[in-house]
């Protein structure tokens, strides 16, 4: 698997396994058939309630953890200083590990600088390799980084064919901020696996859809993360290293471009309250 390099001795797999919306029941097996088939990295959340089941996954598969890039994300309820390092310690617990190769504070919300000061110190104590955040704007990416000792090196962001992020994406990775793309197809969202631009272009290297977009993000030098609970797909979607896209095919992609989230905004008071009532007890 090709890898990016975050700091001196940590390389990120370029192509992650996510695990959100997997029901408990199903994550074991799913993560041990992501493992069968070649992922190397692994990206979870507090929030996605399956640590447990993720750990057992990874133990099930006899895989040495070390060979392993595991990320979780701090949740809004824990994002100040005293719970994110009680929380972390739980996600530890849950994992069944010693380390967590990446954590994120996953929505840019609640107590942020104290939740930092936290990753901060879990990090200079071995407990985590590399820190970061997720869904959080320019702005408070460089400014977070500017004002504490150690910079947000991942940012984990929506990036798919319907919400590119050029600019987004070209200024973090000039900061030296590794970016990764969450909801690569968008979910399937806009009938992203019926769209004819991206199933010409795939035709022409006999490749998927999903792998066309997958192979578009991996050449932005995006760290990207797909999720499936089909073995089949999970195969289908880690086959993207034995072809390459040209110029015209990307122009062709810039054009799918509808500059918005398929989701919700993150500056959207509403959505903000709302994600904030979120009591997990993670
Ligand atoms: P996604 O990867 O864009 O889409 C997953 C959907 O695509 C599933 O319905 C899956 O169905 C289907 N699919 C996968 N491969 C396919 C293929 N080759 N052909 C046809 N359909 C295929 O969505 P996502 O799970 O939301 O995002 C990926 C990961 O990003 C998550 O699992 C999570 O780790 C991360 N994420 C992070 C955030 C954040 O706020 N930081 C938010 C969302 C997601 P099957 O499972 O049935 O194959």
């Amino acid at each position: 698997m090709e890898t990016l390099k975050i700091e001196n001795d940590v390389e990120i797999p370029v192509l992650g396994f996510g695990v959100y919306q997997i029901p408990q029941e199903e994550t074991k097996e799913a993560v041990e058939n992501a493992i069968k088939v070649g992922y190397r990295h692994i990206d979870t959340a507090q929030s996605y309630q399956n640590e447990t089941e993720v750990g057992e996954g990874i133990k099930a598969s006899g895989i040495d953890r070390k060979e392993l890039f595991i990320t979780t994300k701090v949740w809004i309820e824990n994002v100040n200083y005293q719970d994110t390092l009680k929380s972390v310690e739980r996600s530890l617990q849950r994992l069944d590990m010693d380390y967590i190769d990446l954590v994120l504070i996953h929505q840019p919300y609640n107590d942020v600088y104290g939740s930092w000061k936290a990753l901060e110190e879990l990090k200079e104590n071995g407990k985590i390799r590399v820190i970061g955040v997720s869904n959080f704007g320019v702005d408070r990416v460089v400014d977070l980084g500017l004002h504490n000792k150690i910079a947000p090196q991942v940012n984990q962001i929506e990036i798919n064919p319907f919400h590119q992020q050029e600019e987004h994406v070209t200024t973090l990775q000039k900061e030296n901020v590794v970016v990764e793309a969450w909801a690569p197809f968008a979910e399937g969202r806009n009938n992203l696996f019926q769209n004819e631009i991206l199933k010409e272009i795939g035709d022409k290297y006999n490749k998927s859809i999903a792998q066309v977009v997958l192979r578009w993000l991996i050449e932005r030098d995006i760290v990207v993360l797909a999720k499936s609970v089909n073995p089949e797909r999970m195969a289908q979607n880690i086959d993207v290293f034995d072809f390459k896209l040209t110029d015209e095919d990307k122009s062709k992609i810039a054009t799918l471009e509808q500059s918005n989230s398929q989701f919700f905004s993150h500056a959207d008071p509403e959505m903000i309250k709302f994600l904030s009532s979120w009591q997990l007890n993670v």
